[in-house]
């Protein structure tokens, strides 16, 4: 194998595997290192791989709405061939909960009207006939299960908002493992079961990295796209003193709970933003309910070393399970309560950071918190215009890369994605994004 490459990409994730996929179409020889055994088995394989286009920024929800196209036209964006078997996207749409603290959805409905998403109001009644088994009771704020009021209602919510153009895909890793097939097909290289444990640098540029065999892989141009463990490989390079917002390591917990009996939401469920009950919720094989967390003020966050921390569910998943129930009362929740522990790498806004570092030749893609692997497909391309543009000579710190983002009328100023930004304060500062 040879040691020479135009790029190498630290990370074989969703993300790093679709700037992989997007160099190697612009026909540079590039390299992906994952230390684990397959594409996707990072983060990425706990994924819910919920594709909705609401966030909290005009640009997040154009970014979002550019990537629906991508997992609607999945083979096409693949370019693979007819016989190859791929994930699937299912779509189910995405309701949105409507209360004071979100201003009942006035911001996702201005963005929504701005760059043409659709969606619909549903009152109570709408969501009872559209979801029998739903309680369209207002919880909000979160308490602990300790609090005397848990599970108080304070009345129905007004409204929701509907957005049908959003689903979830089947099998994140096996999504991911398309993006491999299909950069591989472009002649990008994968290199599996070996970590990157050192990035070499010379005169104020990378060179290249050392890989834990002791092998030297020399190259221009690296991208930090490790998911968890980007703060560590920021800080290898000697990257992290020129950032604004930073990385770490976020340990999340996923319930899933068997549908009420007689209700079939794997096939009739939808999919939920419900900061009312601090949650989100999503139909799961065997007919089951997946239940997400939202980040609030009585949760504390469990910030972890992404090389030591605890991969199995505790009375979290329980908790979520439990607020979960207030929406769903005909809910039985097992003693044990099944589910996953999987990390986010979270940015200090929760929006992504996709931009270059103070190192020449040294780029990153991490920040994803949480909610990027609906953003992986253009979250490739944008990175590969970034290095070309950087690598031209241009000042993307003072004259930022506008990126015409595919299938939505929208330029992206990158700075939205910069190291070097200031908190963004339009952020929900929480997996919403
Ligand atoms: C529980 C959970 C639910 C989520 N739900 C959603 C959702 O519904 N919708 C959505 O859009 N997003 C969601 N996300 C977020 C989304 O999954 C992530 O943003 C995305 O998968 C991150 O991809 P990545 O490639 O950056 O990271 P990863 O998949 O973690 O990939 C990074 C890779 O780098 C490798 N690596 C690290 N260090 C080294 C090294 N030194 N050398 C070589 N390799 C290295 C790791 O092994 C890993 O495979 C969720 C995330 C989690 C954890």
């Amino acid at each position: 194998m040879s040691n020479e490459y135009d790029a190498v990409i630290i990370g074989g994730g969703i993300i790093g595997s679709a700037i992989a996929y997007e160099m190697a179409k612009s026909g540079k020889n590039v390299l992906c290192v994952e230390k684990n055994l397959t594409a996707g088995s990072g983060s990425t394989s706990n994924s819910c791989a919920i594709i909705r286009t609401h966030y909290s920024t005009l640009s997040g929800a154009a970014l979002a709405k550019s990537n629906y196209y991508y997992w609607e036209n999945w083979s096409e964006y693949l370019e693979a061939p007819n016989n190859e078997e791929l994930a699937l996207y299912r779509e189910v749409g995405c309701l949105f909960t409507c209360f004071e603290k979100n201003q009942y959805g006035a911001k996702l409905e201005e963005i929504a009207n701005k760059i043409d998403i659709p969606y619909e109001v549903w009152t109570p009644e709408k969501m009872k006939k559209k979801l029998p088994i739903i309680n369209p009771g207002h919880f909000h704020p979160p308490k602990t299960v300790e609090d005397s009021n848990f599970g108080s209602q304070n009345g129905e919510m007004r409204y929701v908002l509907f957005f049908p153009r959003a689903g979830y895909v089947n099998d994140p890793m096996f999504a991911t493992q398309n993006i491999q097939r299909a950069a591989e097909r472009k002649s990008a290289t994968f290199m599996f079961g070996t970590k990157i444990t050192d990035i070499i640098k010379n005169n104020g540029r990378v060179t290249g990295v050392i890989l834990d065999t002791g092998e030297q892989i020399n190259a221009p141009i690296v991208v930090n796209a490790s998911g968890p463990h980007s703060y560590k490989i920021n800080e290898l390079a000697g990257v992290t003193k020129g950032m604004n917002i930073g990385t770490k390591a976020l340990r999340v917990e996923v319930a899933h709970v068997p549908s009420p009996e007689g209700f079939n939401f794997e096939t009739n469920g939808y999919i939920c933003s419900d900061d009312d009950i601090s949650g989100y919720w999503r139909p799961e094989v065997g007919n089951k309910i997946l239940i997400g967390h939202h980040e609030n003020e009585v949760d504390p966050s469990e910030w972890v070393d992404p090389d030591d921390y605890n991969t199995e569910v505790t009375d979290q998943a329980r908790l979520q399970a439990l607020r979960a129930a207030q929406r769903f009362p005909g809910m039985g929740i097992p003693n044990n309560v099944q589910g996953i522990a999987d990390l986010y790498d979270a940015s200090d806004d929760w929006i992504p950071i996709y931009d270059k570092s103070d190192l020449q030749g040294f780029y990153m893609a991490v920040g994803t918190s949480g909610n990027q692997f609906k953003n992986a497909p253009v979250a490739g391309m944008m990175m590969n215009a970034l290095i070309d543009y950087v690598e031209a000579g241009n000042d993307h710190d003072k004259k930022p890369l506008q990126f015409k983002l595919p299938n939505v009328d929208y330029d992206l100023d990158m700075s939205f994605c910069s190291r070097k930004r200031e908190i963004n304060r339009e952020s929900s500062f929480s997996v919403v994004g």
